[in-house]
């Protein structure tokens, strides 16, 4: 097989994209099915059908012989059954392949087991899932062999949404209803529609696959729950060096080419913050189907590694102290002619759409920063946000040397006279937008950074789906839309009603605006002064979801009703218990098994060898005594803290599911792990590396 890929000709070979349905679809379906996709026209079964029947066709020629509804459930990963295309055998013995309109627009997947948070009792089980015709269909190939996959919503029996896209689609309407407005008010009667644009740029680790199964805790919890840090400054040798690029280069050439295949325009790069550690992003496309391709991402970068002996770590915090994966969700807001409601233009001050755009977005932050940060939260993500490494827990906004200096002009004088010159957004590229910005963007640490004609939100962890923070994006930045539009509509002098409201925004709102070292003690203090709230843990963030607040702004754009709202509320809190509670118990379960008797075993030779120095007549065994004495204190320190632990988790266990069990995980059982792995990491430094029974850091970061 030679080695050259077109890129062209393999890009989105497997996708049934507008090309493919262009081609295969007579004109009235294709026609009918964009007015569904473009404009959310209800889709008939006689036009379903016809769709069906070539899709199946279409996916037949790619060898797949069954289909399935592809779901996201409320795990943060996709969900999906298979059903083959065999109808019941005909009286000559052979088979029909079939596939309805039916069964493409609507499936019941037996989905009692997936989270519901109280929506769906076990008795009324029912859940549908309903296809997403702005999602392309695609074949995916695996070991499984070749199958159908059809994004789809997923829903319960009254309609009320069990997964993330449901919700994700319910925003990007209401978004695009209020820039529609807001886009009528400044004269533009031409554009259609107004998307959300994102581009999530994903890190993961890779280690190398038979390391990673001598690790229990990895195999368990995707972490590693001990680990001491490998020595410092460790170099890497040259030829080294040379070796591990040749197996990832290897790896990510299989990634790219799968994913382009599926119609994901990745562009790999590596990623020179932790050892190990790599970041791929595609380039940005409607929120949904970047959700949707993200979770692709992840899944192909997991069996891919596999192929490749290693192991994809999409863990927020894989390694303490080392730093952590995390995603950032560039955001944009797209017409369907092509403009770019962030796009500031040379001369931002003059630009009173784009400052109306921005000062919204000022206030929907600002007023919202506890949605946007439960929007970020997941187990994993505690070890990163406000705790060991940065982004802060702390929302801010940066906007930049320019774009601050014409707010501080609004603030002060209400009007806007200059734009200072030079920095980054003179070096936007439209087509490349991806190229000039990383030199000037000189703020790293804001967790929510204005990078040219886009917001970057950094704060979204690595294996967590995107989903969740671009409906809170897509709604908090719909409601303040509204908000200036309905006082706008109503203005007697529209001009004077304009800047009034982007004064008054920036004005209010300024709070929000930081573009100082996020990382820095400072700030923190800083913030607090400003009253910015400062949510340090998942369980802390959840309760956000439920303020009045929230719940009339999710109920007024019918994002979310108070019902689902309460129900997610519910499966976060399970969902947390859940994964501490396997920690926890993974711990243990190392601790006792592997860790106490290898360092059991450490000692005994320890022992014996100060009784054969002694019997060979010498006393010179400080050292081991000192070694001996040292490695029994740390084992006794260890033994204790397991058993503190035990107790803790017992207690955590008998607990009923909800928010106290929940805190409870969080502020009892956390500890008690930290306790626990504290004298285990002094130990891994002191006992013979041949006797400890796992591979160390060092192993899994520099060997791979
Ligand atoms: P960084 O400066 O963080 O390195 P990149 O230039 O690598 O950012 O781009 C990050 C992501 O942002 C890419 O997925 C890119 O396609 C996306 N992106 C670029 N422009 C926009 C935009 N207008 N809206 C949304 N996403 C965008
Ligand atoms: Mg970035």
């Amino acid at each position: 097989m030679s080695d050259y890929v077109n890129v062209a000709e393999i890009f989105g070979e497997d996708v049934f994209n507008d090309s493919v349905m262009q081609q295969r679809l007579p004109k009235k379906t294709y026609k009918e099915l964009k007015k569904t996709i473009e404009e959310g026209k209800e889709l008939s079964l006689e036009v379903a059908d016809v769709i069906a029947h070539e899709m199946k066709e279409w996916a037949i020629e790619k060898g797949a012989t069954h289909y399935t509804h592809w779901f996201q459930p409320l795990t943060g990963v996709t969900a999906e059954k298979h059903d083959s295309f065999i109808t019941a055998p005909m009286p000559n013995g052979k088979v029909l392949m079939s596939f309805s309109g039916k069964e493409l627009i609507k499936g019941e997947p037996d989905a009692s087991s997936f989270p519901s948070g109280g929506l769906r009792a076990t008795f009324e089980a029912r859940g549908y899932t309903a296809w997403d015709c702005t999602s392309p269909a695609f074949v995916r190939h695996d070991a499984a062999g070749a199958i159908l996959c059809i994004p789809t919503a997923f829903c319960s029996y009254k309609g009320e949404a069990l997964d993330q896209k449901t919700p994700l689609l319910r925003s990007m309407e209401a978004i695009n209803q209020q820039a529609l407005r807001l886009l009528r008010l400044f004269g533009n009667t031409t554009s259609k529609k107004v998307t959300p644009s994102v581009g999530p740029e994903q890190e993961y680790f890779l280690v190398d696959a038979e390391k990673f199964l001598q690790r229990k805790d990895l195999i368990y919890t995707g972490r590693t729950l001990f680990g001491a840090m490998p020595p410092k400054g460790q170099e890497l040798d040259d030829h080294y060096f040379g070796t591990i690029r040749q197996r990832i280069a290897g790896f990510m050439k299989d990634v790219n080419e799968q994913l382009w295949k599926l119609g994901v325009s990745a562009k790999t790069q590596h990623n020179e913050v932790a050892p190990a550690q790599h970041e791929l992003a595609p380039i940005y496309a409607e929120a949904n189907i970047a959700v949707d391709h993200n979770q692709l991402i992840m899944q192909t970068l997991k069996r891919v590694a596999c192929q490749h002996g290693m192991k994809c770590l999409l863990h927020e915090k894989p390694f303490a102290g080392v730093n952590g994966s995390g995603k950032h969700n560039n955001w944009s807001l797209t017409s369907d002619d092509g403009i770019n409601l962030l796009e500031p233009g040379k001369t931002p001050h003059e630009n009173m759409q784009f400052l109306l755009v921005l000062s919204c977005i000022l206030k929907a932050v600002d007023e919202h920063a506890d949605l946007l940060r439960e929007s970020a939260a997941d187990p994993g993500n505690d070890h990163r946000l406000g705790a060991n490494e940065a982004p802060p827990a702390i929302i801010s906004i940066f906007l930049g040397e320019q774009l601050e200096d014409v707010v501080e002009q609004l603030i002060s004088t209400g009007t806007a006279t200059t734009s200072k010159k030079g920095g980054k957004l003179e070096t936007g590229v439209k087509t490349l937008p991806d190229l000039a910005k990383d030199a000037t963007d000189r703020n790293r640490t804001s967790p929510f950074a204005f990078t040219g004609n886009k917001f970057e939100f950094r704060m979204v962890g690595s294996r967590d789906s995107i989903a969740g923070p671009n409906v809170v994006l897509n709604t908090i930045v719909a409601e303040a839309f509204k908000e200036a539009c309905d006082k706008l509509e109503a203005a007697e002098d529209f001009d004077l009603a304009l800047h009034d409201i982007i004064k008054t925004n920036c004005a209010e709102h300024q709070r929000i605006i930081f573009n100082g070292n996020g990382y820095s003690d400072e700030w923190v203090a800083e913030a607090e002064r400003r009253g910015l709230p400062n949510i340090k843990s998942m369980v802390e963030a959840i309760p956000a979801l439920v303020t009045d607040k929230a719940v009339n702004m999710f109920e007024e754009f019918g994002v979310f009703t108070r019902a689902e709202l309460e129900s997610r509320v519910e499966v976060k809190y399970e969902a947390y218990a859940k994964a501490i509670n396997i920690e926890a118990k993974a711990m243990i379960d190392i601790a006792r098994k592997q860790i106490i008797p290898a360092v059991i075993k450490y000692a005994t030779s320890l022992a014996a060898s100060i009784t054969a120095i002694k019997a060979a007549g010498l006393d010179e065994v400080e050292v081991q005594t000192e070694l001996l004495k040292e490695t029994n204190a740390l084992l006794k320190e260890t033994k204790d803290a397991l058993a503190a632990l035990e107790k803790v988790e017992d207690e955590a266990v008998s607990m009923e599911e909800g928010e106290a069990q929940a805190r409870f995980y969080h502020f009892s059982v956390t500890p008690a792990m930290e306790a626990l792995r504290a004298p285990v990491d002094k130990l891994e430094m002191i006992v013979d590396k041949e006797m400890w029974p796992m591979p160390s850091y060092g192993d899994l970061l520099f060997e791979v």
